[in-house]
């Protein structure tokens, strides 16, 4: 194995000083199933801590940060991202090591992530209220100010970019943060946190408490003192997280699952099509909650597809994140073993695979690796067209006009991401606005991350937005302050 980056320390971070806690988790390699490190275990109690600095440092009693205004934390935050990008390679290689993703998209994420801060960075001192026309002896205005103390909980499949687009956005409209990254991979996210110190940012305004879910996890969700909350990971973990925020009318915005479907008509450009379907699902071995997951192909055309992806699904190979192959492993044993079950119940139901990658030549043993694969053949509403796999295998299902491409495509409770693919303008707008899902391409798949993008889910997959210039105001709330100045 490559050689690892100095590694971040295995502590919490808790208003300005990294705290030891009593226990450690071990953080495994996903390529090789070895412990490479260890993060805190943080406890409710040091949650407990984490937020009373968060609200100490919001109030002003911990450092500056209560005077700093919009143009002081754009600096910042512009300072900052020049950090990230100056430690580039050191992030990149730890969050290569701890996800298992190839380099280049490790690279890419670390990209994304500065790009985030200095997005907010340039957004911070744009972000105002409006005047409201009312009655002749009034002055209306609003106010968007800042929550107060942020909670934000964290998956592993995009430790560093999800680090940039909650961090960025809550800080640059004036928050503090307690975040409670995944137990499955944090690295990036701790040297994230450690570069933040020595940038200069006041004590306690961003809390890192590494833990597990159910421990740290939990007391964050539910302690009484945080002002907003933003979850991103499973639908079944959010609605327990947003029933804990209820208890005390937290505001939630929840990042959850996705099926989103890339809809292939016989007048689309399958030259440029078919690359976005193969790496809408391959990218980060398929654990991407906006994975295009399900391809719903027009019926003249599905051999002719069908023929050519599986030509493509053939020539891919899976390997340590290091060999930078076009696929890595899964995080961790439960979710191979989970998704594998899966695989083999979908063949019992006479699922046919239609092509699968296999393993690179010298691939490290004992990896969690599922090759790429095609699912084809799927009776009508089973689970693997419906439910997330959480992995490189994609669905195909055939359709005839648009009305059925339609129905397919709202076929699921979740609703994140769509593609459509198709040369016709009216059917373009036409499905862009039947489409139930929160983000929409069209001849495209992803825009290549687009952080200006506003991003969230309907239904299943979640509600609020994060990302783009939204997802600034999600981090504010408006106050309305009415004048009678007679
Ligand atoms: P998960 O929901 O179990 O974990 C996500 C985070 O929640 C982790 O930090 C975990 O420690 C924490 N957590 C777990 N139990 C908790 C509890 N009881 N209280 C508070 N926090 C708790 O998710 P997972 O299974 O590790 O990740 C895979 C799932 O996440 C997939 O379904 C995927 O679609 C989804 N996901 C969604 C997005 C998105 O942006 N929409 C991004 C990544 C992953």
């Amino acid at each position: 194995m490559a050689a690892l980056p100095t590694l971040p320390r295995s502590q919490a971070l808790i208003g300005g000083d990294w705290v030891t806690t009593q226990a450690v988790i071990d953080v495994e390699a996903p390529a090789r199933g070895e412990a490479i490190a260890h993060i805190a275990r943080s406890q409710a109690s040091d949650v407990d801590e984490a937020v009373t600095a968060a609200s100490r440092a919001f109030a002003g009693e911990l450092g500056g940060w209560a005077g700093w205004n919009a143009r002081r934390r754009s600096e910042w935050l512009l300072a900052f991202a020049a950090a990230i990008e100056a430690d580039h390679e050191r992030l990149a290689a730890l969050e290569c090591a701890d996800t298992g993703k190839p380099m280049t998209q490790a690279r890419g994420d670390i990209t994304a992530c500065a790009r985030y801060f200095r997005f907010y960075g340039g957004a911070a001192d744009k972000l105002h209220g409006e005047t409201i026309p009312f009655e002749s002896d009034f002055a209306v205005l609003t106010l968007r100010e800042p929550y107060g103390v942020c909670a934000q909980i964290i998956p592993w499949n995009y430790p560093a970019q999800i680090f940039g687009r909650c961090v960025a956005a809550a800080l640059a409209a004036g928050n503090t943060v307690v975040l409670k990254p995944a137990e499955d991979a944090c690295l990036s996210v701790l040297r994230l946190a450690e570069l933040a110190l020595e940038q200069g940012l006041p004590p306690g305004v961003l809390n890192v408490v590494p833990g597990l879910g159910g421990e740290a996890g939990a007391a964050l969700a539910a302690h009484p003192a945080i002002d907003h909350l933003s979850f991103t990971g499973s639908p079944e973990t959010g609605t327990r997280v947003a029933q804990a925020a209820a208890e005390h009318h937290v505001p939630v915005t929840m990042e959850l699952g996705g099926k989103s479907p890339q809809l292939l008509f016989a007048d689309a450009d399958l030259e440029a099509a078919l690359p976005f379907v193969v790496r809408g699902i391959i990218q980060n071995a398929g654990q991407t909650c906006s994975a295009g997951s399900r391809l719903l192909v027009q019926r003249d055309i599905a051999d002719d597809v069908l023929g050519r992806l599986a030509e493509r699904f053939e020539t891919l190979r899976c390997d340590a994140g290091e060999a930078d192959a076009d696929c890595g492993p899964l995080i961790n044993a439960r979710q191979k073993a989970k998704l594998e079950a899966r695989l083999e119940a979908a063949r019992d139901d006479g699922i046919r695979t239609l092509a699968r990658g296999r393993l690179a030549e010298g691939a490290p043993a004992g990896g969690h690796f599922v090759v790429p694969q095609v699912l084809s053949d799927i009776p009508e509403g089973h689970e693997v067209l419906r439910e997330e796999l959480f992995g490189p295998v994609l669905a195909v299902q055939v359709f005839s006009d648009e009305a059925e491409a339609l129905a397919q495509a709202n076929g699921t409770d979740f609703g994140l991401c769509a593609g459509i693919w198709t040369r016709d303008g009216g059917r373009q707008l036409r499905l862009a606005k039947g489409v139930r899902s929160g983000q929409v391409f069209v001849n495209n798949y992803g825009a290549a991350g687009g952080i200006e993008l506003p991003f969230g889910g309907v239904g299943r997959s979640g509600h609020g937005r994060e990302k783009g210039f939204e997802g600034l105001k999600s981090y504010t709330r408006l106050k309305t302050v009415a004048i009678r100045h007679g």
